[in-house]
């Protein structure tokens, strides 16, 4: 893509108005790959599609990311594609009639297999129960809202006792959540996904239950042995992971806060505090971080929010999410249009209220008193800079986006334009907090770029005469510096 109406967020800039910075993640399914559907919510401000592996084979796959990609380019606004493997989750089979009443007080055995062929044995995809469990041990169905307990064990199945019963439907997911499960971090399926993924060049991944920093650094070894730079997004979604937050922080490119499986395998009132800890923790590693799961949850249903949901919505952008995301109420609610418009309409309303608050960056200076290294300080410098002067955009001219990344994670108010050489660096920003990318060929002659660079944003429809711009660079570009210079211009 390199017209120059491929920018993310390009409308609002056009249109004089303040640009949204927190990012919008939608997951596809039935209801938003409806090509109507899709075209509206690329149009109407979706920045990232997330394409669930724990559903779906590699052609339904292709075919959707192909659709992503020509609506993309018809509708001229990038979308950045997100692949969640599946990771070691154990789900139930296909069940005789896609579903079945669990009583409480009823026993059921569970047995490695995909389809159900008697209503008293539960299919598991997972062959290793039988010697992880323990009698005693808790299971939960369908994001815990079934609770069972291990009653018995045998060579062959696990029988366990319904505590708190209701209807079981096809492939739902089961925690385990006081077992320590002997899987493998990637299974032999995502290993298979991955390879499918970075051939047709999915722009992040998302690695499901991750345990330790160990996992992260396995599954970037394998992307790296496969030639890629893709970046991996830590799903924290597991106690043995927010134990670890910093080391996995260290070693991510990403954490999302997975809330549902946090949920079940942690207990609900644990995660509002985790949420806080691990947005702490993306703020200190400067990475993204992403709030997951059941923001918009009634409109599934409806097509109105309900006041809950819009505090929670509001919270997240309050607590410094990177990008906020939809799931079931994209994938298959009845509205996802109405979801995004919504999503949309919430983050504007809480950054322009966020907006008259103390930035990040002079309440972080005043915290930790900490010695600034050289990319650091341009980077604090520019915030200041272009917050004090009301410059129209942070204008950086970078390689890799790293220095885009550092700067959004000091959350200037002005948003950051990230021009690089690198189209997949460009698509990879999309998930970044108000960085909005630009790819420009010019980039390796520092001169010219510099010297054209008032005109390239004109024609981009970011500028106008007489607005200010904060420029960062590292020069000379052909290099290969890191970010050593800070420029402010009006343009002419
Ligand atoms: C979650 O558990 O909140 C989550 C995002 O994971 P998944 O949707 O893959 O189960």
């Amino acid at each position: 893509m390199s017209s120059a109406t491929s920018v993310q967020g390009l409308k609002d800039f056009r249109e004089n108005r303040a640009i949204r910075q927190c990012k919008i993640i939608a997951t596809m399914g039935p209801s938003a790959l409806k090509r109507e559907n899709l075209t509206t919510l690329i149009s109407n401000g979706l920045d990232i599609a997330r394409l669930n592996f724990s559903h779906g084979d590699h052609e339904s796959h292709l075919a959707n990311i192909q659709l992503i990609r020509s609506i993309s380019l018809a509708v001229g606004r990038r979308v950045t594609i997100l692949q969640d493997l599946q990771g070691p989750k154990i789900r139930c089979g296909k069940l005789l009639a896609d579903q079945m009443l669990l009583k409480s007080g009823e026993s059921y055995q569970l047995v490695f297999g995909s389809e159900q062929r008697d209503p008293a044995i539960i299919p598991i995809d997972y062959a290793g129960l039988v010697s992880d469990v323990k009698i005693g041990d808790l299971v939960m169905m369908d994001d815990g809202l079934l609770h069972l307990q291990v009653t018995s064990i045998s060579a062959q199945s696990v029988t366990v006792t319904v505590l708190e019963g209701g209807i079981l439907k096809n492939r739902k997911g089961i925690n385990f959540p006081n077992t320590i499960l002997s899987l493998p971090a990637m299974t032999e399926k995502d290993n298979r996904d991955l390879l499918f993924g970075i051939s047709h060049d999915v722009d992040i991944i998302a690695l499901s239950f991750v345990q330790t920093a160990r996992d992260v650094v396995r599954c970037k070894q394998i992307i790296r042995a496969l030639g890629s730079d893709v970046p991996v997004i830590a799903k924290i979604e597991k106690l043995s992971a927010v134990e670890a937050i910093e080391e996995i922080a260290a070693v991510a490119d990403g954490l999302m806060v997975a809330r549902g499986d946090l949920g079940v395998e942690c207990g609900v009132e644990r995660v509002p505090m985790f949420q806080r800890r691990i947005i702490a923790t993306a703020e200190k590693f400067a990475v993204p971080v992403i709030i997951a799961t059941q923001m918009l949850e009634s409109m599934i249903e409806n097509p109105r929010a309900s006041a809950a949901e819009v505090a929670d919505v509001a919270n997240g952008v309050l607590e410094g999410a990177d990008c906020l995301m939809l799931s079931a109420e994209a994938a298959t609610g009845k509205y996802p249009v109405q979801c995004v418009e919504k999503m949309d309409s919430i983050i504007r309303q809480v950054e322009s209220w966020s907006h008259t608050r103390t930035p990040r960056y002079l309440r972080r200076t005043a915290v930790d008193g900490h010695r600034w290294l050289d990319h650091e300080a341009i980077a604090r410098a520019a915030c200041e800079a272009a917050d004090t002067l009301g410059a129209r955009a942070i204008v950086c001219l970078t390689l890799t986006g790293s220095i885009a990344r550092l700067i959004a994670s000091w959350r200037p108010r002005t948003p950051i334009i990230a021009i690089s050489p690198r189209e997949d660096v460009i698509q990879r920003l999309g998930f970044t907090w108000g960085v909005f990318g630009m790819k420009n060929p010019l980039f390796y002659n520092t001169d010219v770029l510099l010297q054209e660079l008032p005109e390239v944003l004109k024609t981009y429809g970011v500028v106008k005469t007489g607005d200010m711009v904060v420029i960062t660079a590292g020069i000379p570009m052909s290099g290969m510096k890191p970010t050593n210079l800070i420029k402010i211009n009006r343009i002419p």
